[in-house]
């Protein structure tokens, strides 16, 4: 029987049948959560990956894409003056996910963020000439931690990588960890080097993430590839760490031969990394492959 999408929400909202076949909570038409493990659930829409934790002792938001896909976050979890979100959490300071903070940021006990987001989000709406409006003002250097209820959340940055203000969002007992833009899951990746990405140190940045977290930890990423998922484990963190290598290979190997950084970017594949996926002219082989040589030429 086909039940059109509309129908299965009404259903699965109706029903927690719906959790049992498919692991996706439907509570709202616009809402569903995807659960991963215990009280952690994702949710997808556009822009980066939400985590959301949510459980009698209190509720966690990472991330908030954009307002237009977040609206019906503060009806979905009711959220009022006494149900507040006791930690609304960035990874990083880019629109799509900080987008949404307007909308519930006045619904937050605490916003937290590594301390270069609220520099790099007022850095921005200054050259707007706007007001930079609700900004995480729990900020932190290296580490930050709370508890909730038996849950314990920490925070990691572990130097410039994808910007140079990005954290690790770790769930100690759901053994979750959100890793904001630090993994792009077979996609080319963002490198925003006017915010104080380094491609060379974001590979260290993996390293240190996979000594930091346990083997078996679950991760949610900020964006995949087509076909690809926003959730995996270590091996999807050690792939795009051998990629970001090869792509810095690539740059210092045209360097060394004299290669212009537009001879660069010909290059038609970067080898065991083909099926890596493209998204518009930005997320693409020869955009990043300029950036990497910008990287190492220091221009
Ligand atoms: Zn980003």
């Amino acid at each position: 029987m086909a039940i059109s999408r509309r129908s299965f929400l009404r259903i699965s909202s109706a029903s927690a049948l719906g959790v049992l076949l498919t692991g996706k909570v439907a509570y709202a038409e616009d809402i569903v959560l995807t659960n991963i493990s215990g009280n952690t659930f994702i949710y997808e829409k556009s822009g980066g990956t939400i985590l959301i934790h949510t459980s009698a002792d209190g509720l966690v938001i990472v991330d908030t894409q954009f307002p237009q896909s977040i609206e019906g976050f503060p009806a979905h979890f009711k959220l009022s003056d006494s149900k507040k979100i006791d930690f609304l959490i960035n990874t990083h300071h880019h629109g799509d996910h900080t987008g949404g903070n307007q909308l519930l940021g006045k619904f937050a006990d605490k916003m937290v963020a590594h301390k270069r987001v609220p520099e790099l989000l007022t850095e921005l709406a200054k050259a707007k000439g706007e007001e930079p409006g609700l900004i995480p003002t729990t900020t932190f250097t290296d580490t930050w931690k709370a508890e909730l209820g038996k849950e314990t959340i920490k925070a990691f940055h572990f130097g410039p990588a994808h910007t140079s203000g990005d954290s690790v969002i770790y769930f100690e007992k759901d053994n979750v960890a959100h890793v904001g833009d630090l993994c792009f899951n077979k996609l080319h990746p963002v490198i925003d080097r006017s915010a104080g990405a380094s491609i060379q140190n974001w590979t260290i940045v993996l390293e240190k993430i996979m000594n930091t977290l346990p083997k078996d930890c679950r991760l949610v990423f900020g964006h995949s590839g087509e076909g690809y998922p926003v959730t995996g484990n270590a091996d999807n963190l050690m792939f795009f760490k051998s990629y970001l290598t090869a792509l810095l290979e690539a740059a210092n190997n045209a360097v060394k031969t004299g290669k212009t950084k537009e001879e660069l970017q010909k290059l038609p594949v970067l080898k065991g990394f083909e099926d890596v996926k493209s998204r518009g002219n930005r997320l693409s082989l020869p955009f990043v492959l300029g950036l990497a040589y910008d990287e190492v030429t220091g221009a």
